[in-house]
């Protein structure tokens, strides 16, 4: 291999690539830019991709879908079993009905599509040597497994009185809203240090080496994950335990990190409707992330590669610290 083309740039070229550099979400930044804050809380890419959509599936998980409280006070299998059952349903419904919109039926084409490859098969390194086949094992088998365990936890804590604070929404519907806002920019904070924990080479092998099969992602990619990266990964929910919540918190929570991980990678920027960018999906940032993997640990929502210098903006200048990054490795060996 040319090793000019270390850094990534000998796969193939993007089929599409948004404005580069790529552009920060202005919440957190300094100087303070207040109204571009709010703009961003209020648009398309956050207030109608994110909260609105999440809030819904938590809201109907809650009034519909979610035995009740009192049952799980002891642990059954009955109450288990149907949170399982409904937790697959939803991420089969959403995250394969992704997979068949973009990829069996095509309907964008490769409109705001980011990469031209496609997907691995007659593989060996995937699970039945075909990367969706692969990529759905994990997720059902694994993901939705841990994720369902934490749901039982709050669940079972919240029916016996353990957790010492339940926020009821009718008295603090401010409270309520401000936390379903603040969740994916915890989460963000919190999976930069977590992904960077699992590019320590031992974790990487055993646990994160899975995900990163995937270089070309698609929705079942996202949260295709070894057990102990679920474990790790979806422990942001933990941080419930310090203040007031509502299981609606919980249920957003997860379903963000499970069902929002499929949507961020589909590989398509938007779903479009008529052509017109609709609900935003997956950042370019989190692709270049798949293709070098020394970069872009975090996301858009908190600078945190920004602040410790892993970011990759998509810039000329990006590609050859990566690259100058790499030779410089190399040379120290
Ligand atoms: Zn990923
Ligand atoms: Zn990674």
């Amino acid at each position: 291999m040319n090793k000019d083309d270390s850094a990534g740039q000998d796969k193939p070229p993007w089929n599409y690539q948004p404005s580069i550099p790529i552009e920060g979400v202005p919440v957190f930044v300094w100087p303070p830019r207040p109204v571009a804050a709010i703009k961003y809380l209020l648009s398309r890419a956050y207030l109608f991709s994110v909260v609105i959509p999440f809030g819904l599936f938590a809201l109907i998980t809650w009034a519909y879908l979610q035995p009740a409280i009192t049952r799980c006070a002891t642990f059954e299998f009955s109450w288990i079993a149907q949170m399982y059952l409904r937790n697959l349903m939803l991420f089969v419904l959403i995250v394969g009905g992704l997979h068949l919109y973009f990829f069996a039926f095509k309907r964008q084409g490769k409109q705001l599509k980011f990469s031209g490859q496609a997907f691995g098969r007659d593989d060996r390194k995937y699970f039945a040597r075909d990367q969706v086949r692969d990529n759905v094992f994990w997720s059902c088998v694994s993901g939705v497994t841990l994720w369902t365990a934490y749901e039982v936890f709050f669940m079972w804590s919240y029916a016996n009185g353990l957790l010492p604070f339940y926020l009821d929404w009718r008295e603090h519907p401010v409270w309520f809203v401000l936390i379903l806002f603040a969740i994916p920019f915890f989460d963000s904070a919190h999976f930069y240090f977590i992904h960077r924990l699992l590019h320590w080479k031992p974790l990487y092998r055993v646990a994160h080496a899975v995900h990163h099969r995937n270089v070309s992602t698609g929705p079942w990619s996202g949260f295709s994950m070894h057990p102990l990266e679920h474990l790790i990964y979806l422990s942001n929910v933990l941080i419930h335990i310090l203040f007031a919540s509502h299981p609606i918190h919980i249920f957003f929570h997860l379903q963000w990190n499970a069902i929002g991980a499929g949507m961020s990678h589909t590989g398509y920027e938007s779903l479009t409707v008529r052509g017109k960018p609709l609900i935003y999906l997956s950042p370019f940032h989190h692709q270049l992330h798949h293709r070098l993997y020394n970069c872009n640990y975090g996301n858009s929502l908190v600078p945190m590669d920004k602040l410790f210098g892993s970011d990759h903006d998509g810039t000329a200048e990006a590609w050859s610290a990566i690259r100058n990054g790499r030779r410089a490795k190399v040379a120290a060996v």
